[in-house]
């Protein structure tokens, strides 16, 4: 593991700073999706004072938050009711919650606080998208009010890969809006929505949190550039 001093490999600090001042200008917290990430970019990072990350595998995401307890690390992927536990210790919040199941099983875990949890959405209810469908998601918040220890924070999307990016993001706006009319009112759900390629677009729509991955930590990756 390199403990050298931490350094500005590739441009990522400039990359950084430019996303970081793009995307927090808006008001809009940036997530480090760090998945694919080498550990001295995140130690970078970190050092440069980037403070919340993402991870799409359970106990990638328990080693760094053991590593950097520093930062934050946000839960996106799929999870499996047998890695519960590591998002229940270790993660800062739960973006990808789509099934009562799991959510179950992560809240018997949950100790001494409550773990914030946006739930995924799978908007246009395409076949083998994660996510709810929306017919289901009412009936997945009334079960999540019912889990003591997770405290519901939002929804969450991803554009389909060849499909419109700005109709899932209004679409996700709409159910979050149709929410707030209903059974949550009161309460103002965030929206995490956007990646690399679609985030401005993400941020016209009414985004809360980005999660930028390749446009920040890969050199060579085609991102929706700032401007
Ligand atoms: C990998 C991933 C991202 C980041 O995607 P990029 O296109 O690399 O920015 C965002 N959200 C989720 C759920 C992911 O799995």
């Amino acid at each position: 593991m390199a403990e050298a001093m931490p350094q500005n490999p590739a441009g990522l600090l400039d990359r950084w700073r430019e996303l970081r001042d793009d995307i927090e200008a808006t008001g809009v917290r940036l997530l480090a999706v760090s998945k694919y990430a080498p550990e001295e970019a995140v130690a970078a990072l970190i050092a440069a004072g980037q403070v919340d990350f993402a991870e799409s595998r359970p106990q990638q995401l328990r080693d760094r938050a053991l590593r950097y307890p520093a930062a934050r690390w946000h839960m996106i992927g799929p999870l499996q009711k047998n890695k519960a536990r590591y998002i229940a210790r270790h993660a800062a919040a739960w973006h990808s919650v789509e099934d009562i199941d799991t959510a179950r099983a992560v809240d018997a875990r949950v100790e001494g606080r409550r773990l914030a949890v946006f739930v995924q959405v799978n908007v246009g209810g395409i076949a083998h998208q994660h996510g709810v469908h929306p017919a289901g998601l009412a009936r997945l918040l009334e079960g999540l009010a019912g889990l003591p220890n997770l405290s519901l924070s939002g929804l969450m999307c991803m554009a389909p890969r060849d499909g419109d990016a700005r109709a899932c993001f209004a679409g996700l706006r709409g159910l979050r809006d149709a929410l707030g009319n209903g059974s949550l009112a009161g309460a103002k759900l965030g929206l995490c929505m956007g990646m690399s390629g679609d985030y401005r677009i993400a941020i016209e729509e009414g985004a809360d949190i980005v999660r930028i991955g390749s446009g920040l930590f890969d050199a060579t990756s085609e991102t929706q550039h700032p401007g």
